[in-house]
């Protein structure tokens, strides 16, 4: 069978195979436990560093359906993948969510499932979330402020989205709020988000700015890196101590002594933690990327519907597992277009 696998320039030399206990490991020896599934890049939010107002959304067929994502799902997790997180675009605008979420919970080898929302529509489906015993929820709030809630993400939605995070902390699933740091957007509100963390227990983390925006503007460079971002923090509180970064975690973390929460920073355009990484993306479109700066690697929508059985869908995720970029750079190097004309409502984020 002829396989729809997409150009990547990265050569292998070691090979490793998965089995029920070791996970497959890509060819820098990192294991591979961690999958993102963007289930849709539909959203109900603008917001202005993800996609352009006039945003197109894919057509429907162009997603993968919930039976295709299972697939994928088993697959990976016969290869070792142990944690799972849907995303998107929007995870709750897609029909029949919550029963993928329940169906990936209960499937053999997947440890934790995840969930990346803007708090939207999230409230209502809090107790269920809990009842799942969802392992954790990153809900997307880039400021604490409603006129500046609603310049970023260009919808009169704050309301909806302050519930979701009441609801959510006091379900007691372990939250984290995503904030990005925009030049001239919400920089003055860093300070703010962090003393939300005073009495509330969660982690706020901070994310760089990323050239994933769908075409709206360039981003060669970013003003407010993961260094300056600490450096504004540290200035408010002297005494900030670091708790670290645990295994394979793209955010480092931080606490004021004496607060109920935490605070993260997560250099998602500095790239400080590629040589740890862990995980493979599938996108809305049914792509899979090795990283989240590569082009994509392999068109799993189009083996799929090609009739490939699930030991030739797995033979070809592990073959690109093996001929992964050293990291985001060398990754961003080799693409052929501008990362900025992707969208991080189809990759996942
Ligand atoms: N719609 C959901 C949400 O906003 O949480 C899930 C999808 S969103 C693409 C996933 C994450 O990517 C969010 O935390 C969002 O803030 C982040 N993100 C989107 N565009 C980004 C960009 N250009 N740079 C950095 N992070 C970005
Ligand atoms: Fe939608 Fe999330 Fe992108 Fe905002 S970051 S536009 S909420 S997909």
């Amino acid at each position: 069978m002829q396989l729809p696998v997409l150009p990547s320039p990265a050569s292998s030399n070691k090979h490793s195979t998965a089995s029920a206990n070791t996970p497959l490991t890509d060819n820098y020896g990192r294991p591979i436990t961690y999958l993102r599934l963007a289930v849709t890049d539909r959203c109900n939010l603008r917001c202005v560093y993800c996609m352009p107002e006039n945003m197109r959304f894919l057509p429907t067929k162009e997603l993968l359906t919930n039976e295709e994502m299972m697939r994928l799902v088993e697959v990976s997790a016969a290869l070792g993948v142990r944690k799972v997180r849907l995303t998107g675009g929007e995870p709750f605008v897609r029909q029949g969510i919550m029963d993928l979420l329940w169906r990936i919970s209960e499937t053999k080898g997947i440890e934790e499932v995840h969930i990346t929302t803007n708090g939207v529509l999230t409230a209502q489906y809090v107790p269920e979330l809990k009842r799942m015993g969802i392992a954790s929820v990153n809900l997307s709030m880039d400021s604490f402020d409603a006129g500046r809630f609603f310049e970023l993400t260009r919808r009169n939605e704050f309301a909806a989205v302050q519930n979701s995070f009441e609801m959510l902390i006091e379900s007691g699933i372990p939250l984290s709020v995503n904030a990005v740091v925009m030049e001239g957007n919400n920089t003055d509100d860093v300070i703010a988000m962090c003393e939300k963390t005073r009495t509330q227990n969660f982690t706020m983390r901070f994310i760089e700015e990323m050239p994933f925006n769908g075409g709206t503007h360039e981003l060669p460079t970013i003003v407010w890196d993961y260094k300056k971002i600490l450096a504004s923090i540290q200035a408010a509180y002297p005494n900030l101590e670091r708790v670290g970064r645990s295994n394979h975690a793209t955010a480092e973390l931080y606490r004021v002594p004496d607060y109920a929460g935490q605070i993260g920073i997560i250099a998602g355009f500095s790239r400080t933690f590629c040589g740890a990484c862990n995980r493979i993306r599938i996108t809305a479109k049914g792509t899979l990327k090795t990283c989240l700066y590569d082009n994509g690697v392999l068109d799993l929508k189009a083996l799929l519907r090609s009739g490939a059985s699930n030991e030739e869908v797995s033979t070809a995720i592990a073959d690109c597992v093996q001929h992964r970029f050293r990291d985001g750079i060398e990754a961003e190097r080799h693409t052929h277009t501008s990362a900025a004309f992707d969208s991080m409502s189809e990759i996942g984020g």
